[in-house]
């Protein structure tokens, strides 16, 4: 019979890899984050915030997991600094890197026609560009050490738009564009590149959008909830962190080394319309 200890154990599938998930310091990356440290992964947080705060967060997240969890505050909207982050966190000849979470991301919601340009640089820049930045520096990486797992958080909005968010839809949609490309280029490699696609979380993200959508619209917050963000959600509730985090730790999993190439909706059926 198996005792705790081997139970516990065998939930650690992940012990011994190295993740960096990007935009971790809240949402669904932190909650990424949680799920790859609880199967024993040490993890690479990234993201902006409280200095304080993210250093508490870091230090209970290797406390709670036991594995060891390190910090970037590295903005990801600058190819520089990006390669800089690689480089103290990985740049070392023994170090590992096996599983990317390209997590970060932004919102503004905006007609076209009033779209602010730099906004569009920005999402463009942290929501598809970054992901290039990271894959380009990881990939050599997972090949040096036998073992590769990108997951992209893309989004309903990778596969199906939506009105005033032109620069995000834009951006998803490139963003699956460069998972199944890097899918190809590894695929008779032990790496695999997927992107899951939420529907609405319920995140700070989120909670800004209610904010803005409720000006752009002119209705109460309640109203934007009901019928704007989940009309397009059939499951009528937002998705929870713990759920992406699961999907993205089953993506990771030495049993889904076939899966490369896909764009998983997460969406309580949103893109099944
Ligand atoms: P969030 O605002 O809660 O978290 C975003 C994270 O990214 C934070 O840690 C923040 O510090 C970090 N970040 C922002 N700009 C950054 C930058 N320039 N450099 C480094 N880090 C930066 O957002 P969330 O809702 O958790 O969203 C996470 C991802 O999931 C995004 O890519 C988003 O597009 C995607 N997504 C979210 C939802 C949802 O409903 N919440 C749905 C589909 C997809």
């Amino acid at each position: 019979m198996q005792s705790m200890a081997d139970i516990s154990q065998a939930k650690r599938t992940l012990a011994g890899r190295t993740a960096l998930v990007t935009g971790s310091t809240s949402g669904i990356g932190l909650g990424i984050a949680r799920s790859l440290a609880a199967k024993g992964a040490d993890v690479v947080l990234n993201g902006f915030g409280d200095a304080q705060e993210i250093e508490i967060l870091r230090a209970n997240l290797a406390t709670e997991f036991g594995v060891t969890v390190g910090y970037s505050g590295t903005d990801m909207s600058e190819p520089d600094a990006i390669a800089a982050m690689f480089e103290e966190h990985f740049g070392k000849s023994e170090a590992r890197l096996d599983i990317l979470v390209n997590n970060a991301g932004v919102q503004h919601v905006a007609p076209i026609d009033t779209f602010p340009p730099t906004k569009w640089d920005l999402i463009i820049a942290i929501n598809l560009s970054a992901a290039f930045h990271t894959m380009r520096l990881a990939i050599p990486l997972m090949r040096r050490g036998g073992f590769g797992r990108i997951v992209n958080i893309a989004s309903a909005h990778g596969l199906v738009a939506s009105p005033f968010k032109s620069a995000y839809v834009a951006a998803k949609h490139g963003l699956l564009g460069l998972t199944k490309t890097a899918a190809l280029e590894t695929a008779e490699e032990p790496i695999t590149c997927n992107a899951i696609c939420p529907g609405y979380v319920f995140t700070p993200l989120v909670e800004h959008q209610i904010e803005d959508q409720a000006r752009a619209h002119g209705i109460p917050r309640e109203a934007v909830i009901r019928d704007i963000l989940l009309a397009q959600q059939p499951n009528k509730r937002f998705a929870t962190v713990e759920e992406i985090g699961a999907t993205t730790a089953f993506l990771c999993s030495v049993e889904a080394a076939s899966i490369t190439g896909v764009a998983l909706p997460v969406d309580g059926g949103w893109t099944a319309h």
